[in-house]
């Protein structure tokens, strides 16, 4: 291999050599393999773990309904497409989920995007640019701030779920009179808590600023019709632009854009995360037309009953044994809304490794997020339900995440 400046650089970055330390000392966290389905308790290296660490909300990922969606779709149409969908990449498939996301959404129409990521990518790059404004959350989403960066838009940032905030920075005036375009997550995968939309939608309006909701890990779960939280807090039909990936609650992978026939359109030609890339498997496609079937039937209420009842067991189990837990969020009822997503704090970085790996140990398999995933000694665990948990299962998991963590504490 050539010596040069460049790939001796790479060797000696912070993160890169913070990865080998753990890989070293196996305390990694990450690149942990699995062995088994996403399930409520997964092979992990020869041993079983309950799962708290995945996105499998409503537990589709192993679900016969989504597997023979899949099956019948790689049987039908073979292993890939090999194609853009603006070439030989659109099935028939395609066409038929995205009829489904916009009769579900109420919306003139959907379009389907490999993954998420580039969906927020190629959007977001797509509609706004150059004399533009983006305004977003300062939690929002990598794929939010990536796309945002992309766009050659200015870039405002307001304070996480600050509305008052928020409204401040839309008051900055916008040079040359270009368009604002607001972006924000609806429920925020790392701490758990939800965007205030309600109050978010009023003040979009009121400074004539479009509002796009990332519904990546609330899509399936809540509002009547499950589509998110902007549908919870009665704004869906304000929200201008409605996002979600097709990875989390629907088990497939891909994502979509719900909304207007102008910005579907536009998309059609302009997104380049759409056009220059190949379109998700058949399989992928056929699990995600399945999985949002069963999320819009009375099966799928049930999932999404479960998976919250199975949120507010962890969470007030962790409470009850004294656990730095995540804030809830208040719901316009004055109620408290219960996320899936249940982040404990630990703080330290190394802290938070450590944590991961004894409860790896003890067979709970949790998330953790260090810095820059989160802010500078923000480190977490992340815990996530799944509809299909058992109380036993929960039960057994706080019991140990709460030892655990005593016995670390003396
Ligand atoms: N938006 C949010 C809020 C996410 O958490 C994620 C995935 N972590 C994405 C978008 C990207 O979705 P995908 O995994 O389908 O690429």
């Amino acid at each position: 291999m050539a010596v040069n400046q460049l790939m001796q650089r790479l060797g000696g970055d912070a993160r890169v050599e913070l990865l080998r330390a753990i890989r070293e000392s196996d305390v990694s966290p990450y690149f942990r393999v699995m062995e088994s389905a996403t399930a409520p308790v997964v092979r992990v290296e020869g041993a079983d773990k309950i799962m708290l660490g995945s996105n499998n909300y409503l537990g589709l990922a192993d679900h016969p309904g989504l597997k023979q969606g899949a099956q019948q779709a790689l049987d039908r149409f073979g292993c890939a497409v090999t194609g853009s969908r603006l070439l030989n990449g659109t099935l028939d498939l395609h066409i038929e989920l995205e009829a489904e996301i916009a009769d579900w959404h109420g919306t003139d129409g959907a379009i389907v995007f490999t993954t998420g990521y580039q969906t927020n990518l190629g959007t977001i790059s797509a509609i706004v640019g150059k004399g533009d404004v983006i305004v977003v959350d300062a939690a929002a989403h990598a794929s939010i701030r990536d796309g945002s960066a992309l766009s050659g838009a200015t870039v405002r940032k307001f304070r996480h779920n600050d509305v008052e905030h928020l409204e401040s920075v839309l008051a900055e005036p916008v040079e040359g009179g270009g368009a604002v375009l607001v972006v924000v997550d609806g429920l925020y995968s790392m701490e758990g808590d939800f965007a205030p939309l309600d109050a978010m939608s009023q003040v979009c309006e009121r400074y004539g600023a479009a509002l796009m909701v990332d519904e990546a890990h609330s899509l399936g779960l809540f509002g009547p019709k499950r589509t998110g939280v902007a549908e919870l807090l009665g704004v869906a039909g304000t929200t201008d632009i409605r996002m979600a990936s097709l990875s989390k609650g629907p088990s497939s992978t891909g994502g979509f854009i719900a909304g207007s026939h102008d910005l579907l359109d536009t998309l059609r030609v302009h997104a380049r995360g759409f056009l220059f890339t190949t379109s998700g498997v058949p399989a992928a496609i056929g699990g995600a037309l399945a999985a949002i079937r069963i999320i819009r039937s009375e099966e799928g209420e049930q999932l999404a009953r479960r998976a919250v009842a199975n949120a507010t067991t962890l969470r007030d189990g962790l409470v009850a044994s004294g656990l730095d837990i995540g804030v809830q969020s208040p719901m316009p009822d004055g109620t408290q809304a219960a996320s899936p997503i249940v982040a404990l704090h630990v703080g330290d970085d190394l802290k938070a490794i450590a944590l991961w790996r004894k409860l790896f140990d003890r067979g709970v398999f949790t998330s953790a997020a260090l810095h820059p995933a989160v802010p500078r000694s923000g480190a977490l665990l992340r815990l996530c339900v799944m509809a299909t948990h058992t109380d036993a299962q929960l039960r057994t998991a706080i019991d140990v995440i709460s030892q655990t963590v005593d016995e670390m504490a003396e």
